[in-house]
Protein backbone atom coordinates (compact mmCIF):
# COMPACT_ATOMS: atom_id res chain seq x y z
CA UNK A 1 0.00 0.00 0.00
CA UNK A 2 1.30 3.58 -0.45
CA UNK A 3 2.49 5.37 2.05
CA UNK A 4 0.62 8.58 2.41
CA UNK A 5 2.83 11.90 2.71
CA UNK A 6 2.74 14.56 4.97
CA UNK A 7 3.43 17.55 3.93
CA UNK A 8 4.56 20.36 6.31
CA UNK A 9 4.63 24.07 5.14
CA UNK A 10 7.21 26.27 6.57
CA UNK A 11 10.04 25.32 9.89
CA UNK A 12 9.18 28.10 11.81
CA UNK A 13 7.90 27.42 15.86
CA UNK A 14 4.12 25.61 14.55
CA UNK A 15 6.47 23.31 11.58
CA UNK A 16 9.60 22.58 13.10
CA UNK A 17 7.47 21.13 16.58
CA UNK A 18 5.13 19.29 13.84
CA UNK A 19 7.95 17.65 12.32
CA UNK A 20 10.32 16.67 15.36
CA UNK A 21 6.69 15.15 17.17
CA UNK A 22 6.03 13.52 13.73
CA UNK A 23 9.16 12.10 13.32
CA UNK A 24 9.17 10.17 16.77
CA UNK A 25 5.28 8.89 16.34
CA UNK A 26 5.89 7.89 12.79
CA UNK A 27 8.08 5.38 11.26
CA UNK A 28 9.54 5.67 8.08
CA UNK A 29 7.72 3.09 6.49
CA UNK A 30 4.04 4.60 8.10
CA UNK A 31 4.71 7.54 6.46
CA UNK A 32 6.36 10.14 3.80
CA UNK A 33 7.67 13.26 5.55
CA UNK A 34 8.02 16.33 3.61
CA UNK A 35 9.34 19.90 5.30
CA UNK A 36 9.66 22.80 3.20
CA UNK A 37 11.08 25.82 3.90
CA UNK A 38 12.53 29.01 2.23
CA UNK A 39 15.78 29.01 3.80
CA UNK A 40 18.04 25.82 4.88
CA UNK A 41 17.82 27.55 8.16
CA UNK A 42 15.45 28.10 10.78
CA UNK A 43 15.28 31.27 12.70
CA UNK A 44 13.83 32.20 16.20
CA UNK A 45 10.98 35.16 15.20
CA UNK A 46 10.53 35.79 18.80
CA UNK A 47 14.24 37.22 19.01
CA UNK A 48 14.32 39.01 15.52
CA UNK A 49 13.97 42.21 17.62
CA UNK A 50 17.39 41.48 19.28
CA UNK A 51 19.11 40.91 15.58
CA UNK A 52 16.87 44.19 14.09
CA UNK A 53 18.77 46.62 17.14
CA UNK A 54 22.02 45.03 17.12
CA UNK A 55 22.06 43.76 20.73
CA UNK A 56 22.81 40.05 19.45
CA UNK A 57 24.31 38.87 16.18
CA UNK A 58 21.78 37.59 13.81
CA UNK A 59 23.50 34.00 13.48
CA UNK A 60 22.53 33.57 16.94
CA UNK A 61 18.81 33.50 16.30
CA UNK A 62 19.28 30.82 13.63
CA UNK A 63 19.94 26.92 13.34
CA UNK A 64 20.52 24.66 10.08
CA UNK A 65 17.33 22.46 9.66
CA UNK A 66 18.92 19.54 9.63
CA UNK A 67 20.36 19.87 13.04
CA UNK A 68 16.67 18.76 14.10
CA UNK A 69 15.01 17.15 11.79
CA UNK A 70 15.93 12.79 11.12
CA UNK A 71 16.88 13.04 7.71
CA UNK A 72 15.85 8.93 7.56
CA UNK A 73 12.66 10.08 8.17
CA UNK A 74 11.79 13.53 7.03
CA UNK A 75 12.31 15.13 3.86
CA UNK A 76 13.45 18.33 3.27
CA UNK A 77 12.94 20.85 0.42
CA UNK A 78 14.14 24.25 0.66
CA UNK A 79 11.60 25.83 -1.39
CA UNK A 80 9.52 29.22 -1.87
CA UNK A 81 5.84 28.01 -1.39
CA UNK A 82 3.13 30.09 -3.86
CA UNK A 83 0.04 28.49 -3.63
CA UNK A 84 -2.19 25.32 -2.24
CA UNK A 85 -4.31 23.99 -4.96
CA UNK A 86 -6.61 22.19 -2.17
CA UNK A 87 -8.74 20.28 -5.18
CA UNK A 88 -5.72 19.30 -6.54
CA UNK A 89 -4.29 18.52 -3.51
CA UNK A 90 -1.05 19.76 -4.46
CA UNK A 91 1.38 22.95 -2.95
CA UNK A 92 2.93 25.09 -5.85
CA UNK A 93 6.46 25.86 -5.13
CA UNK A 94 8.22 28.57 -6.76
CA UNK A 95 10.04 25.82 -9.13
CA UNK A 96 7.57 23.06 -9.05
CA UNK A 97 5.32 21.18 -7.47
CA UNK A 98 4.48 18.46 -4.64
CA UNK A 99 1.32 16.56 -3.81
CA UNK A 100 -0.23 15.66 -0.69
CA UNK A 101 -2.28 13.32 1.58
CA UNK A 102 -1.95 15.73 5.06
CA UNK A 103 -0.78 19.36 4.52
CA UNK A 104 0.01 21.37 7.46
CA UNK A 105 0.48 24.92 6.85
CA UNK A 106 2.51 26.65 9.16
CA UNK A 107 4.19 29.86 7.71
CA UNK A 108 3.93 32.77 9.84
CA UNK A 109 3.05 36.11 9.38
CA UNK A 110 3.48 39.19 7.48
CA UNK A 111 3.29 43.04 8.20
CA UNK A 112 0.16 44.35 8.15
CA UNK A 113 -0.13 47.53 6.78
CA UNK A 114 -3.51 48.85 6.70
CA UNK A 115 -3.22 50.11 3.66
CA UNK A 116 -0.76 52.92 5.04
CA UNK A 117 0.73 54.77 1.80
CA UNK A 118 4.80 54.73 1.83
CA UNK A 119 4.86 52.26 4.32
CA UNK A 120 6.09 49.17 2.17
CA UNK A 121 8.32 51.86 0.28
CA UNK A 122 10.25 53.59 3.34
CA UNK A 123 9.39 51.82 6.25
CA UNK A 124 11.59 48.57 7.58
CA UNK A 125 9.73 45.79 8.87
CA UNK A 126 10.66 43.21 11.80
CA UNK A 127 10.20 39.67 9.74
CA UNK A 128 13.01 37.47 9.11
CA UNK A 129 16.76 37.65 9.80
CA UNK A 130 17.26 39.40 6.39
CA UNK A 131 15.49 42.08 7.52
CA UNK A 132 16.84 42.31 10.57
CA UNK A 133 20.52 42.28 9.40
CA UNK A 134 19.24 45.50 6.90
CA UNK A 135 17.62 47.29 9.77
CA UNK A 136 20.66 46.82 12.07
CA UNK A 137 23.37 47.65 9.21
CA UNK A 138 20.84 50.64 8.39
CA UNK A 139 20.78 52.42 11.56
CA UNK A 140 24.58 52.31 11.61
CA UNK A 141 25.18 53.60 8.14
CA UNK A 142 22.93 56.30 9.54
CA UNK A 143 25.37 56.91 12.42
CA UNK A 144 28.49 56.26 10.46
CA UNK A 145 27.01 58.94 7.67
CA UNK A 146 26.03 61.62 10.25
CA UNK A 147 29.25 61.51 11.76
CA UNK A 148 31.23 62.30 8.00
CA UNK A 149 28.92 64.57 6.34
CA UNK A 150 29.67 68.17 5.92
CA UNK A 151 26.04 69.43 6.27
CA UNK A 152 24.63 67.43 9.39
CA UNK A 153 20.91 65.90 9.14
CA UNK A 154 19.51 65.44 12.65
CA UNK A 155 16.97 63.19 11.22
CA UNK A 156 19.96 60.64 10.63
CA UNK A 157 20.10 59.95 14.53
CA UNK A 158 16.16 60.01 14.71
CA UNK A 159 14.52 56.10 14.72
CA UNK A 160 10.56 56.19 14.43
CA UNK A 161 8.99 52.82 16.09
CA UNK A 162 5.35 52.30 14.61
CA UNK A 163 3.55 51.02 17.14
CA UNK A 164 3.58 49.93 21.18
CA UNK A 165 2.55 46.58 20.90
CA UNK A 166 4.86 43.79 21.67
CA UNK A 167 7.25 43.85 19.49
CA UNK A 168 7.48 47.46 19.28
CA UNK A 169 7.88 47.67 22.66
CA UNK A 170 10.82 45.15 22.77
CA UNK A 171 12.36 46.66 20.05
CA UNK A 172 12.59 49.85 21.94
CA UNK A 173 13.94 47.84 24.88
CA UNK A 174 16.81 46.70 22.47
CA UNK A 175 17.35 49.88 20.97
CA UNK A 176 17.55 51.21 24.96
CA UNK A 177 20.88 49.30 25.14
CA UNK A 178 22.43 50.18 22.04
CA UNK A 179 21.61 53.48 21.35
CA UNK A 180 24.60 54.07 23.83
CA UNK A 181 26.86 51.73 22.25
CA UNK A 182 26.46 53.15 19.08
CA UNK A 183 27.01 56.73 20.36
CA UNK A 184 30.32 55.50 21.99
CA UNK A 185 31.45 53.34 18.32
CA UNK A 186 30.68 56.47 15.90
CA UNK A 187 31.75 59.26 18.76
CA UNK A 188 28.08 61.15 18.57
CA UNK A 189 26.53 62.70 21.88
CA UNK A 190 23.57 60.76 22.70
CA UNK A 191 22.12 63.67 23.66
CA UNK A 192 21.16 64.03 19.42
CA UNK A 193 19.93 60.83 19.19
CA UNK A 194 15.92 60.83 19.12
CA UNK A 195 13.96 57.19 19.24
CA UNK A 196 10.16 57.67 18.88
CA UNK A 197 7.10 55.28 19.51
CA UNK A 198 4.18 56.25 17.83
CA UNK A 199 1.21 54.32 18.91
CA UNK A 200 -2.50 54.90 17.70
CA UNK A 201 -4.29 53.65 20.80
CA UNK A 202 -4.82 55.37 23.88
CA UNK A 203 -2.10 53.60 25.84
CA UNK A 204 0.93 50.93 24.73
CA UNK A 205 0.35 47.29 25.03
CA UNK A 206 -2.84 48.09 24.97
CA UNK A 207 -5.20 45.53 26.72
CA UNK A 208 -1.95 44.39 29.08
CA UNK A 209 -1.59 45.02 32.77
CA UNK A 210 -1.67 48.69 32.99
CA UNK A 211 0.75 48.26 36.50
CA UNK A 212 2.86 46.53 33.81
CA UNK A 213 2.30 48.76 31.32
CA UNK A 214 3.18 51.99 33.76
CA UNK A 215 6.47 50.28 34.65
CA UNK A 216 7.83 49.45 31.03
CA UNK A 217 6.65 53.54 29.74
CA UNK A 218 8.99 54.60 32.83
CA UNK A 219 11.27 52.02 32.07
CA UNK A 220 12.05 52.74 28.50
CA UNK A 221 11.96 56.91 28.91
CA UNK A 222 14.78 56.43 31.49
CA UNK A 223 16.58 54.94 28.07
CA UNK A 224 15.71 57.93 26.25
CA UNK A 225 12.33 56.71 24.15
CA UNK A 226 9.64 59.22 23.63
CA UNK A 227 5.90 57.85 23.31
CA UNK A 228 3.68 59.77 21.21
CA UNK A 229 0.50 58.01 22.69
CA UNK A 230 -3.27 57.87 20.95
CA UNK A 231 -1.19 59.23 17.66
CA UNK A 232 -1.53 57.25 14.54
CA UNK A 233 0.85 56.73 11.76
CA UNK A 234 -1.06 58.26 8.70
CA UNK A 235 2.11 58.01 5.98
CA UNK A 236 5.53 57.16 5.33
CA UNK A 237 7.50 59.33 3.37
CA UNK A 238 11.07 59.48 1.68
CA UNK A 239 11.68 61.97 4.99
CA UNK A 240 10.24 60.50 7.63
CA UNK A 241 6.71 60.06 8.91
CA UNK A 242 3.36 61.97 8.89
CA UNK A 243 1.35 61.20 12.19
CA UNK A 244 -2.49 62.65 12.91
CA UNK A 245 -2.76 65.37 15.21
CA UNK A 246 -6.20 65.96 16.35
CA UNK A 247 -9.23 66.06 14.11
CA UNK A 248 -7.38 67.07 10.44
CA UNK A 249 -4.27 68.46 11.66
CA UNK A 250 -0.90 66.30 9.83
CA UNK A 251 2.42 66.49 11.61
CA UNK A 252 5.52 65.67 10.01
CA UNK A 253 8.39 63.95 11.85
CA UNK A 254 11.48 63.54 9.77
CA UNK A 255 13.66 60.45 10.71
CA UNK A 256 15.56 58.18 8.64
CA UNK A 257 14.70 55.22 10.21
CA UNK A 258 11.02 54.34 10.37
CA UNK A 259 10.08 50.88 12.14
CA UNK A 260 6.66 49.23 11.53
CA UNK A 261 5.58 47.41 14.52
CA UNK A 262 2.29 47.71 14.17
CA UNK A 263 0.54 44.67 13.76
CA UNK A 264 0.54 41.38 11.54
CA UNK A 265 -1.51 39.66 9.23
CA UNK A 266 -1.50 35.97 8.08
CA UNK A 267 0.99 34.57 5.57
CA UNK A 268 -0.19 35.86 1.94
CA UNK A 269 -0.37 32.26 0.61
CA UNK A 270 -3.56 32.27 2.36
CA UNK A 271 -5.45 34.32 0.23
CA UNK A 272 -3.45 33.79 -2.55
CA UNK A 273 -4.46 30.04 -2.10
CA UNK A 274 -8.17 30.96 -1.62
CA UNK A 275 -8.45 29.93 2.06
CA UNK A 276 -11.86 31.26 3.72
CA UNK A 277 -9.45 33.99 6.06
CA UNK A 278 -9.73 37.07 7.68
CA UNK A 279 -6.63 39.47 7.42
CA UNK A 280 -4.68 36.15 6.06
CA UNK A 281 -5.60 33.92 8.98
CA UNK A 282 -8.04 31.22 8.48
CA UNK A 283 -10.26 30.22 11.47
CA UNK A 284 -9.70 26.85 11.81
CA UNK A 285 -12.04 23.70 13.27
CA UNK A 286 -11.85 22.04 16.75
CA UNK A 287 -8.76 19.90 15.08
CA UNK A 288 -7.01 22.91 13.81
CA UNK A 289 -8.50 22.11 9.84
CA UNK A 290 -9.36 24.67 7.25
CA UNK A 291 -13.20 24.34 7.34
CA UNK A 292 -14.55 21.76 4.88
CA UNK A 293 -11.17 20.57 4.54
CA UNK A 294 -9.95 17.02 6.36
CA UNK A 295 -6.64 16.65 5.19
CA UNK A 296 -5.13 20.57 5.58
CA UNK A 297 -4.46 21.68 8.57
CA UNK A 298 -3.46 25.39 9.44
CA UNK A 299 -1.40 26.52 12.21
CA UNK A 300 0.63 29.36 14.01
CA UNK A 301 -0.01 32.74 12.85
CA UNK A 302 -1.43 31.86 9.81
CA UNK A 303 -4.80 30.25 12.41
CA UNK A 304 -7.00 32.12 14.26
CA UNK A 305 -8.50 30.10 17.19
CA UNK A 306 -11.27 31.75 19.10
CA UNK A 307 -10.51 32.48 22.68
CA UNK A 308 -14.46 31.30 23.87
CA UNK A 309 -14.33 33.18 26.87
CA UNK A 310 -14.45 36.44 25.87
CA UNK A 311 -15.20 35.53 22.08
CA UNK A 312 -12.05 37.04 20.45
CA UNK A 313 -9.06 35.31 18.62
CA UNK A 314 -6.15 34.19 20.90
CA UNK A 315 -3.23 36.93 19.91
CA UNK A 316 -1.22 35.05 17.12
CA UNK A 317 2.31 33.57 19.33
CA UNK A 318 4.52 30.98 19.46
CA UNK A 319 3.38 29.40 22.66
CA UNK A 320 0.23 29.05 21.07
CA UNK A 321 1.86 27.70 17.34
CA UNK A 322 4.37 25.05 19.55
CA UNK A 323 1.46 23.81 21.01
CA UNK A 324 -0.81 23.39 17.92
CA UNK A 325 2.32 21.95 15.95
CA UNK A 326 2.47 19.27 18.78
CA UNK A 327 -1.54 18.68 18.26
CA UNK A 328 -1.56 19.11 14.63
CA UNK A 329 1.47 15.38 15.06
CA UNK A 330 -0.75 13.63 17.14
CA UNK A 331 -3.68 13.66 14.90
CA UNK A 332 -2.01 13.00 11.85
CA UNK A 333 -0.15 10.40 13.15
CA UNK A 334 -3.34 8.67 14.58
CA UNK A 335 -4.66 9.29 10.90
CA UNK A 336 -1.62 7.88 9.18
CA UNK A 337 -2.49 4.38 11.36
CA UNK A 338 -6.12 4.13 11.13
CA UNK A 339 -7.37 5.95 13.56
CA UNK A 340 -9.78 8.51 12.85
CA UNK A 341 -10.25 10.03 16.89
CA UNK A 342 -8.98 13.32 16.77
CA UNK A 343 -8.39 15.29 19.84
CA UNK A 344 -9.14 19.38 19.76
CA UNK A 345 -7.01 22.10 20.37
CA UNK A 346 -7.16 23.78 23.86
CA UNK A 347 -4.81 26.19 24.45
CA UNK A 348 -2.45 26.79 27.75
CA UNK A 349 -1.75 29.77 27.78
CA UNK A 350 1.29 29.92 30.64
CA UNK A 351 1.20 34.03 30.34
CA UNK A 352 3.21 36.79 28.50
CA UNK A 353 6.78 38.38 28.71
CA UNK A 354 7.88 40.70 27.08
CA UNK A 355 11.08 42.17 27.40
CA UNK A 356 12.71 45.23 27.90
CA UNK A 357 16.30 44.69 27.23
CA UNK A 358 18.21 42.40 28.24
CA UNK A 359 18.29 43.19 31.45
CA UNK A 360 14.31 44.07 32.28
CA UNK A 361 10.92 42.96 31.49
CA UNK A 362 7.53 42.50 32.27
CA UNK A 363 4.91 39.78 32.33
CA UNK A 364 2.36 37.68 33.81
CA UNK A 365 3.16 33.94 34.09
CA UNK A 366 0.56 31.58 35.65
CA UNK A 367 -1.82 34.38 36.36
CA UNK A 368 1.05 36.40 38.71
CA UNK A 369 2.73 39.57 37.61
CA UNK A 370 7.07 39.80 37.43
CA UNK A 371 9.15 42.26 36.73
CA UNK A 372 12.66 43.44 36.80
CA UNK A 373 15.67 40.58 36.55
CA UNK A 374 12.74 38.08 37.70
CA UNK A 375 10.84 38.71 34.70
CA UNK A 376 14.05 38.75 32.27
CA UNK A 377 15.61 35.49 33.95
CA UNK A 378 11.85 34.06 32.79
CA UNK A 379 11.85 35.74 29.40
CA UNK A 380 15.61 33.44 28.70
CA UNK A 381 13.78 30.54 30.18
CA UNK A 382 10.96 30.66 27.87
CA UNK A 383 13.58 31.57 24.64
CA UNK A 384 15.79 28.41 26.07
CA UNK A 385 12.48 25.87 26.54
CA UNK A 386 11.61 26.71 22.63
CA UNK A 387 15.12 25.32 21.97
CA UNK A 388 14.60 22.66 24.10
CA UNK A 389 11.24 21.25 22.84
CA UNK A 390 12.69 21.23 19.10
CA UNK A 391 16.04 20.22 19.67
CA UNK A 392 16.55 18.88 22.78
CA UNK A 393 19.89 19.40 24.88
CA UNK A 394 22.46 19.80 22.87
CA UNK A 395 20.54 22.96 21.09
CA UNK A 396 19.37 24.46 23.93
CA UNK A 397 23.01 24.49 25.08
CA UNK A 398 24.23 25.73 21.75
CA UNK A 399 21.85 28.45 20.61
CA UNK A 400 20.50 29.26 24.38
CA UNK A 401 20.48 32.11 26.56
CA UNK A 402 22.33 31.91 29.70
CA UNK A 403 23.70 35.08 30.70
CA UNK A 404 21.30 36.15 33.12
CA UNK A 405 22.29 39.83 34.34
P1 LIG B 1 7.26 31.41 12.14
O1 LIG B 1 7.89 30.90 13.37
O2 LIG B 1 7.44 32.86 11.84
O3 LIG B 1 7.81 30.54 10.92
C1 LIG B 1 7.37 30.67 9.59
C2 LIG B 1 8.36 29.92 8.70
O4 LIG B 1 7.84 29.86 7.36
C3 LIG B 1 9.72 30.62 8.59
O5 LIG B 1 10.75 29.65 8.72
C4 LIG B 1 9.72 31.21 7.17
O6 LIG B 1 10.99 31.29 6.60
C5 LIG B 1 8.85 30.19 6.44
N1 LIG B 1 8.21 30.74 5.24
C6 LIG B 1 7.49 31.89 5.15
N2 LIG B 1 6.99 32.03 3.91
C7 LIG B 1 7.40 30.96 3.20
C8 LIG B 1 7.18 30.51 1.87
N3 LIG B 1 6.43 31.21 1.02
N4 LIG B 1 7.74 29.34 1.48
C9 LIG B 1 8.49 28.61 2.33
N5 LIG B 1 8.73 28.98 3.61
C10 LIG B 1 8.19 30.12 4.04
N6 LIG B 1 5.46 35.08 20.52
C11 LIG B 1 5.57 34.56 21.76
O7 LIG B 1 4.84 33.60 22.10
N7 LIG B 1 6.47 35.03 22.67
C12 LIG B 1 7.33 36.03 22.36
O8 LIG B 1 8.14 36.44 23.19
C13 LIG B 1 7.26 36.60 21.05
N8 LIG B 1 8.13 37.56 20.69
C14 LIG B 1 8.11 38.05 19.40
C15 LIG B 1 9.06 39.01 19.05
C16 LIG B 1 9.06 39.52 17.75
C17 LIG B 1 10.11 40.54 17.38
C18 LIG B 1 8.09 39.08 16.82
C19 LIG B 1 8.11 39.62 15.41
C20 LIG B 1 7.15 38.13 17.17
C21 LIG B 1 7.15 37.60 18.47
N9 LIG B 1 6.22 36.63 18.87
C22 LIG B 1 6.28 36.09 20.14
C23 LIG B 1 5.24 36.08 17.91
C24 LIG B 1 5.81 34.78 17.31
O9 LIG B 1 7.10 35.00 16.82
C25 LIG B 1 4.93 34.22 16.20
O10 LIG B 1 3.62 34.12 16.67
C26 LIG B 1 5.45 32.84 15.79
O11 LIG B 1 6.72 32.98 15.19
C27 LIG B 1 4.51 32.13 14.84
O12 LIG B 1 5.02 30.89 14.51
P2 LIG B 1 4.76 30.26 13.07
O13 LIG B 1 5.24 28.86 13.12
O14 LIG B 1 3.38 30.53 12.64
O15 LIG B 1 5.70 31.13 12.11
P1 LIG C 1 0.11 44.06 17.83
O1 LIG C 1 -1.04 44.00 16.91
O2 LIG C 1 0.06 43.30 19.08
O3 LIG C 1 0.43 45.58 18.19
C1 LIG C 1 0.45 46.57 17.19
C2 LIG C 1 0.30 47.94 17.82
O4 LIG C 1 0.36 48.92 16.78
C3 LIG C 1 -1.04 48.13 18.52
O5 LIG C 1 -0.79 48.66 19.81
C4 LIG C 1 -1.79 49.11 17.63
O6 LIG C 1 -2.66 49.97 18.36
C5 LIG C 1 -0.65 49.89 16.99
N1 LIG C 1 -1.02 50.51 15.71
C6 LIG C 1 -1.79 50.01 14.71
N2 LIG C 1 -1.90 50.89 13.68
C7 LIG C 1 -1.17 51.97 14.02
C8 LIG C 1 -0.88 53.19 13.37
N3 LIG C 1 -1.38 53.49 12.16
N4 LIG C 1 -0.08 54.09 14.00
C9 LIG C 1 0.44 53.81 15.23
N5 LIG C 1 0.20 52.65 15.89
C10 LIG C 1 -0.60 51.75 15.30
O7 LIG C 1 1.37 43.60 16.93
P2 LIG C 1 2.82 43.14 17.35
O8 LIG C 1 3.34 43.92 18.50
O9 LIG C 1 3.60 43.12 16.09
O10 LIG C 1 2.60 41.65 17.83
C11 LIG C 1 2.20 40.64 16.90
C12 LIG C 1 1.90 39.35 17.65
O11 LIG C 1 3.11 38.82 18.20
C13 LIG C 1 0.95 39.57 18.82
O12 LIG C 1 0.10 38.48 18.91
C14 LIG C 1 1.85 39.60 20.03
O13 LIG C 1 1.22 39.10 21.20
C15 LIG C 1 2.99 38.67 19.59
N6 LIG C 1 4.24 39.07 20.27
C16 LIG C 1 4.42 38.61 21.53
C17 LIG C 1 5.56 38.99 22.21
C18 LIG C 1 5.77 38.48 23.61
O14 LIG C 1 4.98 37.66 24.07
N7 LIG C 1 6.80 38.91 24.30
C19 LIG C 1 6.50 39.85 21.61
C20 LIG C 1 6.25 40.30 20.31
C21 LIG C 1 5.10 39.91 19.65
Amino acid sequence: MKRPKIVVLGAGYGGLMTVTRLQKQLSSNEADIVLVNKNDYHYETTWLHEASAGTLHHDKVRYDVSSVIDSGKVQFVQATALKVDHNAKKVILEDGELDYDYLVVALGAAPETFGIQGLDKYAFSIVNVDAARQIREHIEYQFATYKVEEDKKPERLTIVVGGAGFTGIEFLGELGNRIPELCKEYDIDQELVRVICVEAAPSALPGFDPELVKYAMAHLEKKGVEFMIGTAIKEATPEGIKVAKGEDEIEEIKAATVVWAAGVRGNPIIEASEFENMRGRVKVDANLRAPGLSDVFIIGDCSLVINEEINRPYPPTAQIAMQQGELVAKNIANLVKGNTHLETFVFDNKGTVCSLGHDDAIGVVFGKKVTGTTASFMKKMVDNRALLMVGGVGLTLKKGKFKFF
